[in-house]
């Protein structure tokens, strides 16, 4: 595992870029960039949850908090952590796939004139949900994870250079600022080693932190020219052998936490081969379909679009929202829906997340985060189901 910033023998050549700070001069990270007119967006506890929203400092963190996930079960608590730990949680419901592809987006407007005519204006975001609190178009992330950076490398994927290209989202994607921070703990549902997004960040940020709790410091990594410049900016000391070695051991904590994992060797063979093994209609006949998978899952990006209008048919407009492959209307063709059956919908979904996604973008669907394990209400497990899906060379 090598980590940014601290790669044991090669310490001295990314010593340059590495440096150790304190909780001060973090919040001297938040305050230069709120400067530069960035809203700074983390981790935050909300409704007894990890939110993620603007913040102004260092006391909007999670201080003290840390989570409990399991299939079906989510719980945070204090007292399991160091009580001055501000990134002690892992993922939450939310992804930062919010505030780059949000969940509701006005495509355009159109207003009737005076003359019979109308005028079209382009949409936004909605600002409500996507900055709640905060008109800035710039946005620093806050907290970023390994297994998210490759999430949102992979919607980048999908939408800055796909088919499905994007302006709205490459325009918010430029004016986003990256700070991950390396896990220290792993969730019951993280499978981020076994997917090989994680629980290194080593690429995908402009800066990368590693918290050293008991001591209300942090090892900083740049990984972008403005982010040692942001980090130049602030308080800090050059980075010892041992603090890497701190923080590379801290990393490697976290992937030995992990009990979960697919076996990713030939999955896209093994599914498209198997489209009726009775493992589909064993999950089918769990699952609700009720798109939560798909809501907190932070590459799925299906949207659905809709048109409407004022009753006085003045002003008319497009918007466009996040969609599920789980409701029957999304694959609604002439006729009816074409994937009726729970097990068919869960085969789609599962099927183009570990399978098809590959042939489409050169890269697995799933990041391994576990959200939609911890998400499902009925418990229903990503990993154990793809790990029905034995070749029969392999049984
Ligand atoms: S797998 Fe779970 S979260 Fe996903 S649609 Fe089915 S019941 Fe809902
Ligand atoms: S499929 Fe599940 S584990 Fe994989 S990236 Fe999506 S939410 Fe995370």
């Amino acid at each position: 595992m090598v980590l940014a910033g601290v790669r044991g023998s090669q310490v001295s050549s990314d010593m340059a870029q590495t440096s150790v700070i304190d909780n001060a001069a973090l919040q001297g990270l938040i305050d230069a960039l709120t400067v530069q007119g960035y809203a700074v967006l983390a981790p935050v506890v909300r409704d007894g949850a990890i939110g993620l929203e603007p913040i102004s400092g260092l006391g909007d963190l999670p201080r003290g908090w840390s989570d409990v996930q399991a299939p079906g079960h989510y719980r945070l608590e204090q007292g399991r952590c160091d009580p001055d730990a501000l990134f002690a949680t892992t993922v939450g419901p939310q992804s930062w796939k919010r505030f780059l592809h949000p969940p509701r987006e006005v495509l355009w407007t159109a207003q009737r004139q005076s003359d019979g005519g109308f005028t079209v204006a382009p949409g936004a975001a909605d600002a409500a949900v996507d900055h709640p609190g905060s008109e800035s178009p710039r946005q620093a992330f806050l907290g970023v994870r390994a297994c998210e950076l490759h999430a949102i490398a992979i919607q980048d994927r999908v939408f800055a250079d796909g088919p499905f290209a994007d302006a709205g989202y490459a325009a918010r994607r430029a004016a986003t600022f990256v700070i991950a921070v390396q896990c220290g703990q792993a969730a019951d549902t993280c499978f981020c080693a076994a997917m090989r997004t994680g629980p290194a960040a080593v690429a995908g940020f402009d800066l990368a932190l590693t918290e050293f709790p008991e001591r209300g410091e942090f090892l900083a990594a740049a990984g972008s020219a403005r982010g040692a410049a942001l980090l130049a900016g602030v308080a800090r000391r050059a980075a010892t052998e041992a603090d890497c070695a701190a923080a590379q051991a801290a990393v490697a904590r976290a992937a030995a936490m992990q009990t979960r994992a697919i076996d990713t060797t030939r999955i896209r063979e093994r599914l498209q081969a198997q489209p009726q093994h009775p493992q589909w209609e064993a999950v089918g006949e769990r699952c609700l379909t009720c798109g939560n998978c798909t809501m907190v899952c932070p590459t799925c990006f299906c949207t659905a679009v809709s048109d409407g209008s004022d009753l006085a048919g003045e002003t008319a407009w497009r918007v466009r929202e996040w969609d599920s492959c789980f409701t029957l209307s999304f694959s609604h063709l002439h006729g009816g829906s074409v994937r009726r059956s729970n097990a068919a919908r869960y085969r789609q979904w599962m099927t183009h997340k570990l399978a098809n996604w590959v042939d489409q973008f050169g890269t697995s669907g799933c990041v391994g985060c576990g959200r939609c394990i911890t998400w499902c209400p009925v418990g229903i497990d990503i990993t154990e189901v793809a790990g029905a899906f034995t070749a029969p060379e392999d049984a």
